[in-house]
């Protein structure tokens, strides 16, 4: 049996195992959909030649937090986005952004580039990244700052910077940025080194009103949707987040939590100093949607509803015994109805799914519910929607990251610029080949 466990207590166990170069995978909270984490040892090959691998758990360095003067959080060790919004609330300040799974670590947050509904007003997780320590393969830690500029002796870096280009306004392209040092760290999925610190911007902790909205079924007519989706692009110093769930999503809640009469639910974040001016503004002139469509909606019933839909949809596929088969594709505004007529045809298919997802940046998760015979025709769907993201030029993976599931898909979006920068860096920060040797950056 080649799997070992190991726990770390402290870093510097942590930095005596690194100065082994024993090839390792390391976790955090494992709320990755990308990793499968209940078949990992099925499913994570042994590169050849190794006889002991380890599967490693960072959940147990201690935490520590601190708020800067200027307002920046910095935060080394195990610390979950909940425990920060905690710590972050009881100063009067708040996250830009965090995954809607608020268990997840920071330090991982970064290492997948992990993105959230605030997006929307806050822009991605790299941009808010200030600076971050690592610890590399000698076990020595390294620091990055977001104003250096990323460096590497590669003959690849300028073409894949070139390319990478197109990618600028989504929230994480087919492959990381490599544009400012911190890049390095983000995205790679603990392919180069391990996070141990975060310096990371906050904002004022404002108040917030929520507001959601019943529409028509998406299957049957999108134009109200369309109707939002438009308006609210030029509101997003007010309007933090538009997040959707479908009438679908529903089905897994609970009888007392769900909205509407099969219905679809687009909400609505919104800051309270501007929420008269939003209401007045956008939600009073709306052609296809009447004013009895609109309701207000307590933070924590949004938030309990929001977060509940992908955590039912992600324990159901686990108790079925498949592996969760859901999108985290974004588009520019121009194929927004491109995806959504796409996802009409896939909704055909004959299998349960639903859609839910950051509606206001035109990034969904559509999510089949196969039982186990019926994944033949979803992989099927969703080679052919990866086909049309990249004539689209959009990004298949915007949020969730590769890790294993999606190595097979995202093939097709790396050319020989990519995986040569890969190649390098590896050897350049990954010698031993000691940091997640199955990761997409040495994918054959
Ligand atoms: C219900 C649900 C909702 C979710 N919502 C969102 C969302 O809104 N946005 C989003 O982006 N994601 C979301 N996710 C995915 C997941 O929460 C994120 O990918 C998260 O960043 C993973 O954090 P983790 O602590 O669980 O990391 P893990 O799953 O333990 O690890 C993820 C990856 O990071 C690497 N890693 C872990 N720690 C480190 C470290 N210290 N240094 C370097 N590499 C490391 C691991 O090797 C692995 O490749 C959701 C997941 C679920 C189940």
């Amino acid at each position: 049996m080649p799997f070992h466990y190991k726990t770390f207590h402290n870093k510097e166990d942590l930095i005596s195992h690194l100065k082994a170069h024993t090839p390792s995978f390391y976790y955090s909270s494992k709320t990755s959909t990308v990793i499968p984490y209940d078949k990992l040892t099925e499913m994570l090959p042994i590169p050849e030649g190794v006889s002991d691998f380890y599967l490693c758990d960072l959940t147990k360095i201690p935490g520590h937090m601190e708020l800067k003067e200027n307002g920046n959080l910095v935060l080394t060790g195990a610390v979950s986005w909940q425990e920060a919004q905690q710590f972050l609330t009881s100063k009067g300040r708040n996250l830009k952004t965090s995954p809607t799974e608020h268990l997840a670590l920071i330090t991982a947050g970064v290492a997948t580039s992990c993105t959230g509904e605030r997006c929307f007003a806050f822009g991605n997780l790299r941009h808010q990244i200030v600076s971050l320590k690592y610890l590399n393969y000698n076990g020595e830690e390294k620091t990055l700052h977001r104003n250096d500029d990323f460096k590497s002796d590669s003959r690849s870096l300028k073409k894949y910077q070139d390319d990478f280009s197109a990618y600028q306004n989504f929230k994480n392209a087919p492959y990381p940025r490599f544009e400012k040092a911190t890049d390095l760290m983000i995205g790679t999925e603990g392919q180069l080194g391990l996070v141990t610190e975060v310096e990371i911007e906050t904002t004022d902790d404002f108040d917030v009103n929520h507001v959601f909205m019943l529409l028509p079924r998406w299957e049957e007519n999108y134009e109200s949707h369309m109707e939002v989706f438009n308006a609210v692009q030029f509101h997003r110093d007010s309007i933090i987040s538009c997040e959707l769930l479908d009438s679908n999503c529903m089905n897994y809640l609970k009888p007392d939590e769900k909205l509407g009469e099969n219905q679809d639910v687009i909400f609505l974040e919104i800051k309270a100093v501007d929420f008269e001016k939003i209401y007045e503004e956008v939600l009073l002139n709306f052609k296809t949607i009447s004013s009895e469509q609109v309701f207000e909606i307590g933070k924590n019933k949004f938030h309990h509803v929001r977060a509940g839909v992908p955590r039912a949809i992600f324990e159901v596929n686990s108790q079925m015994g498949v592996v969760k088969m859901g999108t985290d594709v974004q588009v520019s505004a121009d194929h927004f109805t491109d995806l959504l007529n796409f996802y009409r045809e896939a909704s055909k298919v004959g299998v349960r799914y639903c859609l839910f997802g950051h509606f206001g940046d035109s990034h969904l998760h559509y999510n089949y519910m196969p039982t186990k015979d019926q994944s033949a025709p979803c992989q099927e769907a969703f080679l052919k929607l990866y086909a049309n993201v990249l004539k689209w030029h959009g990004s298949p993976f915007a949020e969730h990251g590769i890790g294993l599931l999606k190595q097979k898909f995202i093939k097709k979006f790396h050319s020989e610029d990519q995986t040569a920068l890969f190649k390098d860096l590896k050897k350049e920060y990954d010698p031993y080949n000691q940091f997640f040797p199955q990761g997409f950056m040495l994918m054959k």
